[in-house]
Order: structure tokens, then C-alpha cells, then sequence
């Protein structure tokens, strides 16, 4: 029987054991923490945003745009449903961000485990492993005194990011160890830090914004959402999505600056119709009152401070360039980005092993034969909203398959009876 050996018992780790056990091969599964899958149980501020019926490929990023195509497709969000389906997990959709019906992130780990148990993997918690070599045609792994040898390695370590939840970076050292080339990883779907002093007054808002982000002058990405902001710049949904192309930007020591729109509802122009017709009808009025009902009352007033508008200034005494400095600040807030937060903060990781010393279709090492990887090791990182889970398993049902010598790739044969099928899919 093809002996496995996997590192690591996260979403893609686990993943890949059941793949590979159901195709017949004996797996061992060796996690450094005390019990598997941890970082499972925050995701989703723990309900699990397990995938997600939108599928597009510009979702998910790695230097090679079109690589994680492939490992999606044979294992896709179809057969994510189908695979929890059978494991008990009831799917459910919030237009189309796809949650177990329990809302607990803790029932999908649970399905997960009891899964492996069935088949019989051997799951060897409180094992580091600090090394890896290949020797003929067999892999041994290392940890302290205790050695394990395997046909096939699945490389299954996560990146660098939440490494509380075991997920520290040795996978990387364990790749580079092989000769594999690193994309160097940096933080991403994390808060970004900017330079002004006035965010510690707008600390606890929460707004709808649209964010675009520059580096050197030149546009990388933009997103809409709920804006958080906090003592020290800003997060939330949009923030996370730009913030891996700051993180790269910032590593190559360029200038990142954060435009913000604060009315995302409206374009340039009925932004200006709009502050015409209040500034009709609250003639009477204070600035602060004109601002009121328009925007959280807190960034009201930095706005108005930064326009150099007094709060209790009166409407008809306002000039004309303070108003275009109003409504610039309003529409395209500017903001310089200093840095990103920390790896304990993101919830992902930019780079990872290089995608071009890796096949595709099996995700198998190009450099060494039996010898694969999956999940956020490698240079591959969703957008927020399912993906980083759902790369998690199909990358994981790839290399499961894959290793254990099963043809056909991650392609599993359909089961009869589907809790899946209620939900559309939308792939573009
Ligand atoms: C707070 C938070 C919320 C998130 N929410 C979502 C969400 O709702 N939806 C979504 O799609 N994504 C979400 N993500 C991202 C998603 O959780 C990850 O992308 C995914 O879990 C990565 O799976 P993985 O198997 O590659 O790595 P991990 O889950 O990190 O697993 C790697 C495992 O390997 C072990 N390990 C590492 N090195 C070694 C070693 N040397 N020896 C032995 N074991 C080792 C680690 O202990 C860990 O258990 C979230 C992430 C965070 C941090």
C-alpha cells in the first residue's frame, strides 16, 4: 500500500488525507500543534465562510495569474459542496458566501476529523517538523528524535499568516530545503497603517467607501464596502482586499497612498449636485448641522477640519475653495500608507513556494519527483469571501489524489445523494 506522508493538519492537510485515503493509501498526517485544524475554527469570525458560488479567476492572485485554475477546477466549489455534503455539512448561502447551516466554523473541523477517523489516517499531533529529505525513491521527515518515511510528501504547512494557529512559516524552509524558490511573503487581507494624526479621533467609525490604492502614483486595485477606522488607519472588508498589493508596494519601498471616497453611492458629479442642493436648503445652518445625517458625525468633523471649515461656522459664510477642499476630502480622501499590520493580524499571506517549479495539473514539485504542495504555502491568495478556503481544498484534493497515484486527478466520483444541489452556482 503507497504510504503518504503529509505536514500539516490544516483546511488543506486534512483535505488532502481524505483524498488520498479514499484512493487507498495509508496516510499519516503530522501537526505540530495539539490538535489539527485550528486555524479553521476563527474563520469566518467563526462561522466559516467555507466558499463561495462567485468563481472568477481574478479572485485569486499568484505571480503565474492563470496557475490556481487548473487545481479549481478539478476539485471545484461543486464538489466542495458535494465533499461537505457527504460529511454531513447542510451548506448555506448568503448571497452566495457559502456557511454550514450550524453557522459554527467548529462543525466543519468536526466533519473534517471524523472523516479521517473513518478512513483511518494516522493523525500525529505535537509534531514539528524541522526536516525533509528524499533518499531513492523514499521521503523521511524529522522531528526531534522521531523519523517517518513515506512514498509521496504533501507539503501542507500554511504561510506565515495567524501563526498562533500553528501556521509559522517552517513549511517554507522545509520547501526551500528541496530547492524550492520562495516568492517572499508578506502580509495580506490585513489593516493598513497610515500617517495621520487624525485617526485617533475616528477611531470606532464605520462607513460605506470605496478605497483605490497607488503606489508611485500608478492605480493597483480598488474595493467597496464597509470601511472600519481605527486609532491608527484603516480596515475592514475593502481594506483587506486592496491591502496585499500595499504590502508588495511597501516591500518594494515605494509610496502607497489610500484614496477613499466617502459617498461610493454617487459619482463625481452627483456628489457635487448633492452638496449644491444641501447648501440651498441648510442655508441657517451651522457646518457641523450641514454635515449632519450625511456621514458619521466623527468623520463629519475631521472632514470639516481638514477642508479648514470651523464646525460652527455658518453655511453662507463658507468660500468657495473651502468648499472644493470639502468636497475633495468628501470624494477623495487621501491618505499615506505606512505600512501594513503585522503577520498576527493578516489572515493570509502574499508569495509562498513559486508557482513555476510547480506543476499545475498535480501540483507535484517540478525539482522532485512524490513531493507536493497545497494550500497557502504556495504562492496562491483568494480575496476575501471564501476563496482562501476554497484554494484550501481543492489545492488539498489535488495533491491527496495526486499522491496516492489515483488518475483522474482530483476529480471524485459523484456521490448519489447531494445536500449541495439546492444552491446555483455563478462562474464567470
Ligand atoms: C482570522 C481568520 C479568518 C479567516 N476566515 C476565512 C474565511 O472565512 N474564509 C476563507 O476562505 N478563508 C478564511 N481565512 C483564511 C483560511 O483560513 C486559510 O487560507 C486556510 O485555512 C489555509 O489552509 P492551509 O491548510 O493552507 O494552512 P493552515 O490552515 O494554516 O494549516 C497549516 C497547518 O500546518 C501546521 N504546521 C505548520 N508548520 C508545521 C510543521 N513544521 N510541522 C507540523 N505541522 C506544521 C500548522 O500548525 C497548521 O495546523 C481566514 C484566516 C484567518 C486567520
Amino acid at each position: 500500500m503507497r504510504q503518504i506522508l503529509i505536514v500539516g493538519a490544516g483546511a488543506s492537510g486534512m483535505t488532502a488525507a481524505i483524498h488520498a485515503a479514499r484512493a487507498g493509501a495509508e496516510v499519516i498526517l503530522l501537526e505540530q500543534k495539539d490538535r489539527p485544524g485550528k486555524k479553521i475554527l476563527s474563520t469566518g469570525n467563526g462561522r466559516c465562510n467555507l466558499t463561495n458560488l462567485d468563481q472568477r479567476e481574478e479572485y485569486y492572485r499568484c505571480s503565474c495569474p492563470s496557475f490556481p485554475s487548473k487545481a479549481l477546477e478539478q476539485f471545484s466549489v461543486e464538489d466542495t459542496l458535494e465533499f461537505f455534503g457527504r460529511l454531513g455539512i447542510l451548506p448555506k448561502s448568503r448571497n452566495g458566501y457559502i456557511y454550514p447551516n450550524s453557522d459554527q466554523a467548529a462543525s466543519v473541523l468536526e466533519a473534517l476529523l471524523q472523516e479521517l477517523k473513518a478512513l483511518g489516517v494516522r493523525v500525529i499531533c505535537n509534531t514539528p517538523v524541522t526536516g525533509a529529505v528524499k533518499k531513492g525513491e523514499a521521503f523521511f521527515v524529522y522531528s526531534g528524535d522521531r523519523k517517518f518515511r513515506g512514498d509521496a510528501l504533501i507539503l501542507a504547512a500554511g504561510s506565515k499568516a495567524a501563526p498562533a494557529t500553528g501556521s509559522d512559516g517552517s513549511g517554507y524552509e522545509l520547501a526551500s530545503g528541496f530547492g524550492h524558490r520562495l516568492i517572499t511573503p508578506l502580509p495580506a487581507l490585513v489593516q493598513l497603517r497610515c500617517g495621520e494624526k487624525h485617526y485617533k479621533r475616528l477611531a470606532g467609525v464605520r462607513t460605506e467607501a470605496r478605497v483605490s490604492l497607488y503606489a508611485s502614483g500608478t492605480f493597483l486595485a480598488s474595493d467597496q464596502g464597509e470601511l472600519q477606522l481605527t486609532d491608527y488607519g484603516i480596515s475592514g472588508i475593502p481594506t483587506f482586499q486592496v491591502s496585499r498589493y500595499a504590502s508588495v508596494a511597501l516591500h518594494r519601498k515605494q509610496e502607497v497612498v489610500a484614496k477613499i471616497h466617502f459617498l461610493p453611492q454617487m459619482d463625481q458629479g452627483q456628489a457635487r449636485d448633492l452638496l449644491s442642493r444641501r447648501r440651498e436648503d441648510m442655508r441657517g445652518r451651522t457646518c457641523l448641522q450641514f454635515m449632519n445625517g450625511l456621514l458619521n458625525s466623527k468623520l463629519s468633523a475631521v472632514l470639516l477640519n481638514l477642508a479648514g471649515i470651523r464646525e460652527d461656522q455658518p453655511v453662507t459664510s463658507v468660500t468657495e475653495a473651502q468648499w472644493d477642499k470639502l468636497f475633495t476630502w468628501l470624494t477623495n480622501y487621501e491618505t499615506k500608507v505606512t505600512a501594513v499590520n503585522s503577520f498576527e493580524h493578516a489572515q493570509v499571506c502574499c508569495g509562498g513556494v513559486d508557482v513555476g517549479q510547480v506543476r499545475e495539473d498535480t501540483l507535484e514539485s517540478k525539482l522532485v519527483p512524490g513531493l507536493y504542495f497545497c494550500g497557502e504555502l504556495l504562492d496562491v491568495d483568494g480575496i476575501c469571501g471564501g476563496y482562501n478556503l476554497q484554494w484550501a481544498w481543492s489545492s488539498g484534493a489535488t495533491v491527496g489524489r495526486n499522491s496516492a497515484g489515483l488518475a483522474g486527478g482530483a476529480k471524485a466520483s459523484r456521490a448519489d445523494t447531494r445536500q449541495g444541489d439546492n444552491i446555483k452556482l455563478n462562474k464567470t
